[in-house]
């Protein structure tokens, strides 16, 4: 994947959507530094919005496009409603199948996963720093909450595909009285800590909140205990936090104290040993994992062949 192509070797293109709640993102291209085009635009209808998806991809010869929309998806293969996008509460989008919508119109691979999936693949494939890791946890941290797994170099699904922002933590209410606000369960990760969470518990949203306001040391407090059940489930090599809310760096090195203070020396590893910066880290890519993330699913699955 990282050797550098024969002189005159012609390189093979590959198309990357990410599908947002808010906006679609479609690129062209072979590598992070090597995108030809990128185009973005609200999302709308179904049909419209993939639509101008295909439009756009259809302008070039691919050898594959990676589909990374919102969620929650089916990503069963040998299920009927495969490649389309579950129960969601966007008006009109439960039940949209991308992959059924590019198959009419494109003939090559087509690869599909949420798009916190592509994210946590995107910093796995294309960041320096994360070669000859194979695993990697990616959380996004923002409107929503979402993580996305390597193991063994591949993106864990399982059952659908995992929920780690829906995660229960502990909550003691006479500290944080708030009492969450996810739909489903109150009270969980991303009813607690999401940006809209500290926006209703604290009355002001997350990016005007000063530094030394308490909400972030509550806020380092959750994401560590949510980090920490994931390093005693997964025991991930790289954790990596992206979103909205983690753009608020000093987050960084409180969560990092308060999952080595949480462990309490417990994990054998070297890693543990140290400052903690090279484990617990935000995206070298930034805010483009997920679209990134997306042209490596498409190129990882036409190499497959
Ligand atoms: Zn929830």
């Amino acid at each position: 994947m990282h050797n550098s192509p024969e002189p005159g070797a012609i390189k093979k293109l590959y198309g990357g959507l990410e599908g947002g709640g808010t906006k679609f993102v479609c690129a062209v291209g072979s590598g992070p530094d090597e995108i030809i085009e990128e185009i973005r635009f609200p999302t709308t209808s179904p049909d419209e919005t993939l639509g101008r998806a295909i439009a756009f991809f259809q302008k070039y010869s691919l050898s594959a496009i990676g589909l990374a929309p919102f969620g929650p998806l089916d990503l069963n293969p040998a299920s009927a409603t495969y490649g389309s996008i579950t129960a969601t509460p966007k008006p009109g989008w439960s039940g949209t199948n991308l992959v059924s919508a590019f198959r009419h119109a494109f003939d090559f691979p087509l690869a599909f996963d949420l798009d916190v999936n592509a994210a946590a693949f995107g910093e796995y494939s294309w960041v320096p720093g994360n070669r000859g890791l194979d695993s990697l946890v990616y959380f996004t941290i923002g409107t929503g909450i979402g993580a996305g797994s390597i193991i063994n170099g591949k993106v864990i699904h399982g059952l659908t595909h995992p929920e780690a922002g829906h995660m229960r933590l502990p909550h003691d209410l006479s500290k944080d009285p708030f009492p969450g606000f996810c739909p489903f369960h109150g009270d969980c990760f991303e009813g607690m800590a999401s940006g809209p969470a500290l926006a209703r518990r604290w009355g002001y949203p997350a990016e005007t909140l000063p530094d030394e306001h308490p909400a972030w040391d509550l806020e380092a407090a959750y994401i560590a205990y949510a980090l920490v059940n994931v390093i005693l489930m997964l025991s991930p090599q790289r954790i990596v936090l992206g979103g909205g809310v983690m753009e608020h760096l000093p987050l960084f090195p409180s969560i990092r104290e308060k999952v080595r203070g949480l462990l309490n020396g417990y994990i054998a590893s070297p890693v543990f040993a140290g400052t903690l910066e090279e484990f617990i880290l935000p995206p070298a890519l930034g805010k483009r994992s997920g679209i990134l993330g997306a042209i490596a699913l498409a190129k990882t699955l036409s190499e497959k062949g």
